[in-house]
Parts: structure tokens; C-alpha cells; sequence
């Protein structure tokens, strides 16, 4: 596996699997890999020839009061774990490369980015989204691969990709998850063993709201009895617990869902540890 950290470095690797005639499929993350991670990178792997995994914790989607400083961090470990992975080449630049001096450029993707976790994160999505235009700028893959797990950060980059006429195909890969269900996250690691019990709990109640969503109930009770399971469970901190179409994530209720394609939407904060979770309904 190769090792690059600067764009030109980068383009001399591309320029000789473009002349090969290689495909290539992407995989961004902010490092701290985790089997969800690997799985986007198995599945990069069976799109493309080629496979380019990024590791960048992008400061431009950290807010100040937030955990930039402290998010996990570990190149060596990261770099063994994509090797073993088959991740043809891995990326990691230095911020400096991706936001050089007098770098001044916003991407916004209005509508999608202003509920959910915009409320609360209202720096997030344009941060994200102007990183990975970058990112695909700069790697041209055919493919590019990002988890449900991010559901609406995966709405934001296909609306993206679809309004500035990318040529990349945006592929969303299905949540991988811990034995009892939380969902893998670089964040769980900031979790105290006692946080961690309660954390487990989370996609059960999500599981939950959806499995009486799909047999019909309305969805202002499930949202009620959902935001009671969720402070019965020890999570009293709830950031939002929302039913949402899957298409434009518009807000869903209150009567039944009915059949368009909706998710039931969660983050909660345990300690220091913000988590975000989704259940596809009648999944
Ligand atoms: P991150 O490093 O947290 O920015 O995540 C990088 C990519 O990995 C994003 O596309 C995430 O949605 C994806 N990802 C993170 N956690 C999981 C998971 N548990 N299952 C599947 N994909 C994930």
C-alpha cells in the first residue's frame, strides 16, 4: 500500500492507474479506524480496481467548543489496519495541504444540512461538504463510498454531487454495528464503562420506534413512547429523536408513516460523547 500526504504526490499515482486503465473507488475518513470504516473499504474494494482511503480529521467541521484538539488519533495503527484491509493507497494530507493559506471557498447544500444534527451542529455540513469536494477533486475516483451511519451527511454529498454535475458515484454502505448494537464510532472510545452499558441500549429503542412505525402507529405516540424509553434507558440528554423521509429528510407525522421510504432519526450526548444512530423503518 502506498502512503501519500501532498496532492501532487497523490496525482502521480492517479495519473499512472488512470493510464493502466484502473478504476478507482474513495473512501474518506477522519482516521481512528474501526471495522465500520474497513467494511466501506470492502466494499470500495468490490466497485473499483483501485481503492484510495483519506485520513483527515477536518477542522473546518469542528466547531470551537468541540473535540478537534482530542479526536483519536492514530496514523500507525490506521495505516496497518488499511494494509491488511488491501486499500491500494492511503491519503494523508496535513491541514496545511488542504486549506493553504488564504483559502477562502464554502460549499453550502442549503435544505439538507438545516435540521437534524445542523440544529445543533450549525458549522457541520458545510464543513464536511466543502472538504469532500476537495477530497473527490482531488482523488477523481469513479466510485465513492460513505456509511448510512452518517445518513444525512450521505444525503448531503449525493444532493452535492447531483447539483455541481460530479462525475463520481456516491455509494451509501449499511451501518456496522457492535454485538449489542451501538453503532461503531471513532467517539465511542471517549465512553466510561457505565456510558458505555447505557449506550447500547440506543439502537434498541430506535429499533424499536421504528418496528411499531411499520405496523402502523402514528407518529407522534412512537415519537412520545420513544423519548420515554430513551430517558428510561439513562439518556438525559436528548439532542433530537425525529422520523424523516429518506429522500428530501423531511420531518414525517403525525399519523402513520405510511410508505415512503423514512428512517427514525436519534442523537443523544452521554458525558462528553455525542452519539447519532438511524433505524431504516420496515427494514
Ligand atoms: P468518520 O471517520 O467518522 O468521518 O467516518 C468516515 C466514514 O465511515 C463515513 O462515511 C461514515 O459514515 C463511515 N462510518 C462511520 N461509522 C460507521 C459504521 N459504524 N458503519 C458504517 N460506516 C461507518
Amino acid at each position: 500500500m502506498g502512503v501519500v500526504t501532498t496532492v501532487r504526490a497523490l496525482r502521480a499515482r492517479l495519473d499512472a492507474w488512470r493510464a493502466a486503465r484502473l478504476s478507482i473507488g474513495f473512501a474518506p475518513t477522519m482516521g481512528a479506524l474501526h471495522d465500520g470504516h474497513l467494511s466501506l473499504v470492502k466494499q470500495a474494494r468490490s466497485l473499483a480496481d483501485r481503492t484510495i482511503v483519506s485520513i483527515f480529521v477536518n477542522p473546518k467541521q469542528f466547531a470551537a467548543h468541540e473535540d478537534l484538539a482530542s479526536y483519536p488519533r492514530d496514523e500507525a495503527r490506521d495505516l496497518e489496519l488499511l494494509r491488511a484491509a488491501g486499500c491500494h493507497l492511503a491519503y494523508c494530507p496535513a491541514p496545511e495541504e488542504m486549506y493553504p493559506e488564504g483559502f477562502q471557498t464554502a460549499v453550502t447544500v442549503e435544505k439538507l444540512s438545516a435540521g437534524l444534527c445542523g440544529v445543533s451542529r450549525p458549522h457541520f455540513f458545510g464543513g464536511v461538504a466543502t472538504v469532500v469536494l476537495k477530497l473527490l477533486n482531488q482523488c477523481a475516483p469513479d466510485v465513492a463510498v460513505f456509511g448510512e451511519k452518517d445518513f444525512q451527511q450521505l444525503r448531503v454529498i449525493q444532493q452535492m454531487a447531483r447539483d455541481l454535475d460530479l462525475k463520481t458515484k456516491i455509494v451509501g454502505a449499511p451501518i456496522l454495528r457492535e454485538a449489542d448494537g451501538l453503532a461503531l464510532s471513532s467517539r465511542n472510545a471517549y465512553l466510561a464503562p457505565e456510558e458505555r452499558r447505557v449506550a447500547g441500549r440506543l439502537n434498541g429503542v430506535i429499533a424499536d420506534v421504528a418496528a411499531a412505525l411499520a405496523k402502523g402507529a402514528p407518529v407522534a405516540a412512537a415519537l412520545e413512547e420513544g423519548r420515554a424509553a430513551l430517558g428510561a434507558a439513562g439518556f438525559n440528554s436528548i439532542d433530537y429523536l425525529e422520523i424523516r423521509s429518506e429522500a428530501e429528510l423531511s420531518p414525517l407525522g403525525p399519523g402513520p408513516v405510511g410508505k415512503t421510504p423514512a428512517r427514525v432519526f436519534v442523537a443523544v450526548t452521554l458525558g462528553r460523547t455525542r452519539l447519532i444512530d438511524n433505524w431504516k423503518i420496515g427494514a
